[in-house]
């Protein structure tokens, strides 16, 4: 089935935001096995939307339009795609009494237009929304389907997925079913050369792959006619990637990140981990802080951004930071040596580096040291990382995490 998007709104065209809710639903809808081969973004104006919307549901079997479903004049998409269509809007006791109470929790006493949001076409599948005082709609004519979604993403995510999701899953006799490979440490040229054969060879499941920030995905993909068939014929494919990519890989769950799966490594061998930062000024405390149960490994923190912070807190000597300069590996070896020695730590990890965006006298911006401490041994990695300051932290603050991960499996697996 053909799907297409129109985003409803003069702010997406004036790029006053961005049209996040588009990435989203075409993630979505490819998960779903349906096809997209046209989006729009309108502002909000009666005629010409009602112009593309008429173009989409002319070619679509499924239109969704997302925005414009507000209280306001400008909000006009639901009476826009009634008029095209020909329904009459009746009033919605559930939604009139969904807007009533979550204004009246606001402390809000509801509006004359207000009330224009528990209008609804007659016979359509509403959706209630959790989240906001406008309804969702699905209208079925004439075998084509109209969805009608509000535009504030806190409201469209969860009733795409509560709601619509399964709606659409429901319409298609073919499930697509994904398992997310994710891996750090080898960088995305190599792993697609690792697996080549793999990729040229792929019909179904089919495999993608991504650079994201620092670290790589594979998606595997595959088609059948439900869930489960899905899973089994996409194991082997999955079992051959991990294989090739060994020790890469830190998991297959969509909604483990890496420095989930940092800590998750750290409990498993029962190990406290402290960290010193300059250039990252705190970045890989607050990632693994980010994540919850991080009080069972996490220790402590210290930025050390000046020489002096580096040699009181971390112990690291006046003559090392003179012969060699803070940014260096010499630096970072000691200052991991000294943050596991200060913060009575299993593993330590340092980070010191210039995060630009000039370069400076004698070294390029982007030069990061990395250094990582588990029990008496310690290694040490030279990074070269590009563009702005904050993609230089973040990009050391990533590798600081994989660097930690990747030595405590060389000294517990
Ligand atoms: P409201 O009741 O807030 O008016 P609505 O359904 O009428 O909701 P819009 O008025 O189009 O939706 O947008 C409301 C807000 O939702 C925008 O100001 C913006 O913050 C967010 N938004 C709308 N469309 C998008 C989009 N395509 N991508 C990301 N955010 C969006
Ligand atoms: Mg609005």
């Amino acid at each position: 089935m053909t799907v297409e998007l129109i985003s409803v709104g003069t702010e997406i065209l004036l790029g006053n935001i961005v049209n996040t809710n588009a990435a989203f639903l075409s993630r979505e809808c490819a998960a779903l096995g349906l096809s997209m081969y046209t989006q729009t973004v309108v502002g909000d104006n009666d005629e010409r939307l009602a112009r593309v919307y008429r173009e989409a549901i002319n070619r679509s079997d499924i239109v969704i339009l997302g925005g414009g479903l507000g209280p306001t004049e400008d909000d006009l998409t639901k009476e826009t795609v009634c008029n095209v269509l020909g329904l009459e809007l009746t009033e919605d006791k559930k939604a009139l009494d969904n807007m009533e109470k979550i204004l009246t929790g606001l402390g809000y006493k509801p509006t004359d237009n207000n009330y224009k949001q528990a209008l609804v076409p007659a016979g359509c599948n509403v959706l209630y929304n959790s989240n906001g005082t406008a309804p969702g709609i699905i209208i079925e004519k004439d075998g084509h389907y109209t969805i009608l979604l509000p535009g504030p993403p806190t409201e469209l995510i969860p009733m795409f997925n509560e709601q619509v999701k399964p709606y659409l899953a429901g319409l298609s006799n073919e499930v697509l079913y994904s398992v997310t490979i994710k891996e750090c440490g080898i960088g995305e040229s190599m792993l697609e050369t690792k697996l080549l054969d793999l990729i040229d060879a792929q019909t179904n499941p089919t495999i993608a792959t991504y650079a994201k920030m620092g670290c790589c995905e594979v998606r595997v993909t595959a088609r059948a006619e439900n869930e489960e068939a899905a899973r089994e014929l996409l194991k082997p494919t999955v079992k051959d990637i991990k294989n090739r990519l060994g020790d890469a890989v830190y998991t297959l769950d969509d909604n483990v990140n890496l420095e989930d799966a940092v800590i998750k490594l750290l409990k498993k061998y029962d190990l406290k981990i402290s960290v010193a930062e300059s250039c990252t000024g705190g970045l890989v405390a607050a990632k693994l802080v980010n994540v919850s149960g991080a009080s069972q490994v996490f220790t402590h923190g210290f930025i050390t951004y000046s020489n002096k912070a580096k040699r009181k807190v971390l112990d690291v000597n006046r003559d090392t930071l003179k012969k060699y300069s803070a940014v260096s590996k010499e630096v970072a070896k000691e200052m991991a040596k000294g943050c596991l020695v200060t913060a009575d730590s299993d593993v330590a990890v340092a980070v010191t580096g210039y995060a630009g965006p000039e370069d400076t006298k004698d070294e390029p911006k982007g030069l990061v040291y990395i250094a990582c401490a588990v029990k008496d041994k310690v290694i040490v990695q030279k990074y070269n990382f590009n563009g702005s300051r904050a993609k230089i932290r973040e990009s050391a603050a990533i590798k600081a995490l994989d660097m930690v991960r990747t030595s405590v499996i060389a000294s517990y697996k």
